[in-house]
């Protein structure tokens, strides 16, 4: 993800993450259909060659994330509006200072909880 989020900057990169039960294991790079520095929005085709791809391996959609080039890993009003993923976790890449923060977020009575996460080695 802070891959992504490099080589799209300024730009917002966004993508779709994968897995089992609770574990992340697989990403999924998508086209920022804003081509913008402030919003993104998941291409339809990304998003549908997607699920294509989780009914062929047998995976579950379990993430959504986006980077922030230039502010920090919060959810901006623009983001609140926009959300259309509640029943999946929702990850922002910062860019904001020189080290990269990653946070997780979900969707908990209409707003967005910050939830911890562990990174485990493969
Ligand atoms: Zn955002």
């Amino acid at each position: 993800m802070i891959e992504h989020a490099r080589r799209e900057h300024p730009m917002e990169c966004c993508g779709l993450l994968y897995g089992s039960r609770e574990l992340i294991d697989g990403i999924r790079l998508a086209r920022n259909q804003k081509q913008s520095n402030r919003e993104f929005s998941v291409s339809p085709k990304d998003l549908l060659e997607f699920f294509k791809e989780l009914r062929a391996n047998g995976k579950n959609h379990l993430g959504v994330y986006h980077s922030h080039p230039s502010s920090e890993p919060h959810p901006s009003a623009q983001d609140v509006i926009e959300f259309h993923y509640p029943e999946v976790s929702y990850w922002i890449i910062s860019l904001e200072k020189y080290k990269p923060r990653v946070r997780c977020f979900h969707w908990v009575e209409k707003s967005f909880q910050g939830v911890a996460f562990n990174v485990v080695e493969k």
